[in-house]
C-alpha cells in the first residue's frame, strides 16, 4: 500500500511550465472500408493472408478498441501505427476496435487514435510509444474530450474547456505538483500510460467520519454541523453526491468498513505554517481510505481550507493553471471557497475516465490523451504558426 501526502501552507509566485513538444505527428492514410465488426486495413499493396502464410516478421500487427470518456459513439477515428520501418494507419470500427498491419520495424512503436479528420477533432489525440514486445497485446484506449460539460450542480450544463496541458502543468519549475499530480503517483513527466491513483465513481459517496481518538483537540457535536455545511456546499459545487457521514464506531479499523473512508480530524502539531494535510492509501491504482488533518478546530467552517484539503482527499493535487480551490503554494493568494468548474470538469473528467479505464482494461486515458496534446496537436500549431 502506498501512501500520499500533501500540506496546505503559506508560500509565494507562480512560473509556469515550459511546454514539452513535439515529435512528429504520424501520416494520415486514407482508410479502408469496414463492414461489422471486423477490422480492416488501409494498405492495399499486401494481401493479409500471404502475410500470415509467410509466417515471417515483416508486419507489425497492431489491434485494440477505443472507448469515449462521455460515452459518445467512437465515429470518424483512425488509428495509425509507426515503426521505424514505416506508417500505416486503419479506421476505427463502428464497435471500437481497429486493426493496423505496419511494417515491422525496430525499436519503440508509436500508436496514435485520432480523428480522421483534425477539423473535426472532438477527442485529444490519443499517444502512446510501446516496445515491439509489448505492442502484439491489445491496446485499449479511453478518449478524452477537448470539453467537458458539467451535468449538475453550481455549475450545471456549463462546457468548460478541457486543457490537459494546464491539468499537469506544475506549480512551478522545481515543484512536481499539477492538479492531476497523483493521479500518475507524482510525476508528471511520462510517457507512459498506465492507469492512474484515483478513486473510482464507484466509491461515491466516500464515509466521512471523525477520527476523535488522533485528535489533539476534543471535537464537539457542533464541528459535525460546521464541517458538513462546508462539504454539502463541496458537493453543490461538483454536482456530486461525494460525501456521506457515518460514526467512528462504525468504522473499526482494518475491517472491510474502513475502506471507501476519509478520516478527519485535528492536528494541532503539522508545522508553523501548515494549515492542513491531507493524504491517502492507496493500491495498484485504486484510493482506498483517505485522511484529512486540520490544524485548528474553528478552520472546520473555513471554506478555503476544508474544500482545499478534501481535493486532496479526492485524489487531486495543486494547480496555479486555473482559478481553484486548490492553489498551489505559489498561488495560495488566490484561492477560491468554491470548487472553481475548471476544478469540476476535470474532476468530473478523470473519475469517468479512470472509472472507464478500471472496467475495460484500457491502459490509455489521460495520460495518452496528454501526450497526444503535446505531440500531435500542439506540433500542428506550431507548423501552421511557422
Ligand atoms: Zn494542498
Amino acid at each position: 500500500m502506498t501512501e500520499t501526502y500533501l500540506r496546505l501552507t503559506r508560500v509565494a509566485p507562480l512560473l509556469a511550465l515550459a511546454i514539452v513538444p513535439c515529435t512528429t505527428a504520424l501520416g494520415a492514410q486514407e482508410p479502408g472500408p469496414t463492414a461489422g465488426g471486423s477490422a480492416d486495413t488501409a494498405s492495399a499493396a499486401t494481401d493479409p493472408a500471404d502475410v500470415a502464410a509467410e509466417a515471417q516478421p515483416a508486419f507489425q500487427m497492431v489491434r485494440g478498441f477505443v472507448t469515449t470518456a462521455d460515452r459518445r459513439p467512437a465515429r470518424g477515428l483512425v488509428a495509425r501505427v509507426k515503426t521505424s520501418g514505416g506508417e500505416q494507419a486503419s479506421e476505427v470500427n463502428s464497435d471500437g476496435s481497429f486493426l493496423v498491419i505496419a511494417p515491422m520495424g525496430e525499436g519503440d512503436v508509436e500508436i496514435v487514435v485520432d480523428a480522421a479528420d483534425p477539423a473535426k477533432r472532438w477527442y485529444f489525440p490519443s499517444w502512446v510509444s510501446l516496445p515491439v514486445s509489448r505492442a502484439g497485446r491489445e491496446q485499449g484506449f479511453v478518449l478524452v474530450p477537448r470539453a467537458w460539460q458539467i451535468p449538475s450542480g453550481r455549475y450545471a450544463e456549463e462546457w468548460v474547456e478541457v486543457n490537459l496541458d494546464k491539468a499537469f502543468e506544475r506549480i512551478s519549475p522545481t515543484r512536481p505538483e499539477s492538479f492531476f499530480m497523483w493521479q500518475i503517483d507524482g510525476s508528471v513527466d511520462v510517457t507512459n500510460r498506465d492507469r492512474p491513483t484515483s478513486w473510482g465513481l464507484e466509491s461515491l459517496p466516500i464515509s466521512v467520519l471523525f477520527d476523535r481518538d488522533s485528535s489533539t483537540w476534543t471535537i464537539e457535536p457542533v464541528d459535525s454541523t460546521t464541517l458538513w455545511k462546508v462539504l454539502d456546499s463541496m458537493e453543490q459545487d461538483f454536482g456530486l453526491d461525494l460525501f456521506t457521514p457515518v460514526r467512528a464506531e462504525d468504522v473499526p479499523e482494518g475491517g472491510p468498513q474502513a475502506d471507501r473512508t476519509i478520516r478527519i480530524w485535528v492536528q494541532d502539531e503539522l508545522g508553523r505554517y501548515v494549515l492542513g494535510m491531507a493524504g491517502s492509501e492507496h493500491t495498484e491504482g485504486a484510493i482506498r481510505r483517505g485522511r484529512v488533518m486540520i490544524r485548528r478546530r474553528r478552520w472546520f467552517r473555513d471554506h478555503v481550507i476544508v474544500k482545499h484539503e478534501f481535493m486532496h482527499a479526492l485524489g487531486f493535487g495543486h494547480t496555479c493553471a486555473w482559478p481553484s480551490a486548490v492553489t498551489g503554494p505559489m498561488c495560495y493568494d488566490v484561492a477560491l471557497d468554491v470548487a472553481s468548474q475548471f476544478d469540476v470538469a476535470h474532476a468530473h473528467l478523470s473519475l469517468n475516465v479512470n472509472a472507464l479505464q478500471r472496467r475495460t482494461g484500457a491502459r490509455n486515458g489521460i495520460v495518452a490523451a496528454w501526450n497526444g496534446q503535446k505531440r500531435v496537436m500542439n506540433a500542428q500549431l506550431t507548423r501552421a504558426g511557422r
